[in-house]
């Protein structure tokens, strides 16, 4: 192999799932990787996470699956439930890290970023909180970048995983527009029924709801309210507002409604989604997971793609023989990949929303099977 030999020195922005696991996979291939984060705190968001069959595999590479699966919690099953409260059928998804272990793992944000922090943190990786990026120019053969503490860093290659509104992205001149699909996302913490041992997803007259364990003791309810403006409620009303909603269906959910009136991390979000048409690297630099890429949360699949694409820099940097060369090889390894899935996210959303849930099942089942092909 060809592999790039000059310095290898790495800025990220953002030390979220992408920037995380790019920097542990940068570091694992000889990188010298630091991290501005802008965020002044680790604390992070207290809702859960489903890492789906892809999510998994790559975190089997950076040997961080079992990890995951021992703190979180692993399943391999999607129940569906119809309007009346009725089994309408179940998904098995592919199990992409050995027939004996599950499909997937649900996990608590705060939980996975933890694992994440600490093992780039083992490999050498430096988290600075509180910084971010203000300019960035390429000299020659490296990137000079400005943080917001005045200081500078001149770095062979500047990986933006700032999320779906990075600065970076507009730093580096690669401009995208973000999707509101007319949706608002709840997830709200709750005790882990007994009977819930994977996802649950029920449809409803107007909205979708669902149950996803994430721990032995914990799982999530996530509701997504169709046809609304985008919109932030006071915090007083979250709890009120989702348990009004849940009312409308059936079934199990009238178990799970009384667990969510007492939770204690409600959050509500909306459906945003973004792809870069154009560019995704100029000179040295270059952005991955939501910066470039980020689908609606109906396909479970962001922080798959996000970690995907770490583990992808980091092989294709090390084949070829300028960081130019090896970024270009990245996005279009990725490209197409990425663009399928957030489509797919995007179709799902519409179908959802339009209340053709006997379609959306199918093709989300379909989604996942595209998804078990090679990163
Ligand atoms: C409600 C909801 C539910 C979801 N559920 C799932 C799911 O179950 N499974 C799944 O795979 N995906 C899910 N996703 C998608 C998933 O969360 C994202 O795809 C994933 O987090 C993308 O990772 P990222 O690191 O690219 O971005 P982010 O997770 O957004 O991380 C970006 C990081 O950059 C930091 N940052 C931002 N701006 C700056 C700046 N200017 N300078 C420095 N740092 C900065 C942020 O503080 C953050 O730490 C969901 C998304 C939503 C909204």
């Amino acid at each position: 192999m060809n592999g790039y030999r000059g310095a290898r020195t790495a800025l990220i922005v953002g030390a979220g799932v992408a920037g995380l696991t790019a920097a542990t996979a940068l570091a694992g291939a000889g990188w010298q990787v630091e991290i501005a984060e802008v965020n002044p705190s680790r604390a992070t968001s207290g809702w859960g996470l489903c890492l789906t069959g892809p999510a998994l595999r790559a975190l089997a590479e950076l040997g961080l699956a079992d990890d995951c699966l021992t703190a979180g919690y692993g399943m391999s099953v999607i129940t569906h439930v119809d309007v009346d409260g009725e089994p309408a059928g179940q998904a098995r998804l592919p199990r992409l890290i050995g027939a004996r272990r599950p499909a997937m793992a649900g996990i608590a944000r705060p939980v996975l970023h933890r694992i994440l922090h600490t093992e780039a943190e083992q490999r050498g990786v430096v988290v600075q909180q509180g910084l971010t990026v203000t300019a960035v120019d390429q000299e020659g053969e490296l990137v000079r970048v400005q943080l917001s503490d005045g200081t500078i860093r001149q770095v062979a290659l500047l990986v933006g995983a700032d999320g779906i509104r990075s600065s970076a992205r507009s730093l580096l001149g690669l401009e995208t527009s973000l999707r509101y699909h007319g949706q608002m996302v709840w997830r709200a913490l709750v005790p882990r029924p007994q009977w819930a041992t994977g996802i649950h997803q029920f449809a409803g007259k107007a909205d979708t709801a669902g149950l996803v364990p994430i721990s032995a003791g914990q799982a999530y309810v996530f509701l997504t309210e169709n046809g609304v403006e985008q919109s932030v409620l006071p915090e007083a009303e979250l709890v009120p507002r989702l348990q009004q909603l849940l009312e409308a269906f059936p079934g199990r959910v009238e178990e799970i409604r009384p667990l969510a009136s007492v939770s204690e991390s409600v959050v509500r979000r909306p459906v945003l989604t973004a792809f870069l048409e154009g560019a995704w690297n100029r000179g040295n630099g270059v952005v991955i997971g939501d910066a470039a890429h980020a689908p609606a949360p109906q396909m479970a699949s962001g922080a798959a793609l996000a970690i995907e694409d770490g583990l992808v820099l980091a092989e294709e940097l090390g084949r070829h023989r300028s960081v130019g060369a090896g970024l270009d090889a990245f996005v279009s390894r990725r490209r197409q990949r990425c663009r399928t899935l957030v489509e797919t996210s995007v179709a799902i959303a519409g179908l959802e929303h339009a209340q053709r849930h006997h379609e959306a099942y199918p093709l989300t089942d379909a989604g996942h099977r595209l998804m078990a092909g090679p990163a």
